[in-house]
């Protein structure tokens, strides 16, 4: 469940999101849907995106709007916008999307666009390293100095989310649901048991924190 960019779409006409979520899908990204700007504005004040998929009618909070509440947090948006708004695209533009599609577009326009997104903001990588961890995505292996850090797969995706979300206090719901990719039920003992052996494995005793009542942080400068 790592390696690829997650990916959040947010557009109110099911047919085209469920067939945007699918070809996502398909290519390996990991794809979100949801159907109004409240919704999507919920989703990303708790988990972290690589790109935004953006329609501009919306119900409740329109793309506009919620563009200004997108960007303070460095996330890449691509407008999906209805042929007719031709004005749409410019003000899209000018507001800081990265880019727009026009409805209907090909599948193969819209894979090409986000892949161009993806990869000029760096979120396409398949290497990721912290400290003197080299954490290769697409073997799904960790080395230290050379040596291979022999984690369980969970460990690894734990690994991945603490080191994307590095400098972050992540409570215990975000990085649950983040992980196990299931609600978190208040058991903290799995999840403490794989920080513990993480620590230990991968030596973050000094970087992974334990912080008290909120959760954790792995830090970069520890
Ligand atoms: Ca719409």
């Amino acid at each position: 469940m790592t390696g690829q960019a997650n990916i959040l779409v947010v557009e109110d006409e099911r047919p085209i999101s469920d067939l945007i979520k699918m070809n996502l899908e398909d290519e390996g990204y990991r794809c979100t849907c949801v159907y109004d700007g409240a919704a999507a504005a919920d989703l990303l004040e708790e988990h972290t995106y690589d790109l935004v998929l953006l329609d501009i009618m919306l119900p409740f909070i329109d793309g506009y709007e919620l563009l200004d509440y997108i960007k303070p947090l460095h996330i890449p948006v691509i407008f999906l916008t209805a042929k007719a708004a031709l004005n749409d695209r410019v003000k899209g533009l000018n507001l800081g999307a990265e880019d727009y599609i026009v409805k209907p577009f090909e599948i193969s326009e819209l894979l090409a666009r986000v892949n161009v997104v993806l990869r000029r903001f760096h979120k396409n990588e398949q290497i990721l390293a912290f400290h003197d961890l080299v954490i290769d995505l697409d073997r799904q292996t960790v080395t230290q100095n050379d040596r291979l850090v022999d984690l369980t797969p969970k460990e690894f995706d734990l690994l991945v989310f603490l080191v994307r979300n590095k400098d972050m206090v992540l409570t215990r719901d975000t990085i649950y649901e983040n992980v196990w990719e299931t609600e978190y039920d208040g058991n903290t003992r799995t999840l403490e048991l794989h920080i513990q052996r993480l620590r230990k494995k991968a030596g973050l005793e000094k970087h992974l924190k334990t912080l008290y009542k909120s959760g954790y942080r792995l830090d970069s400068k520890a």
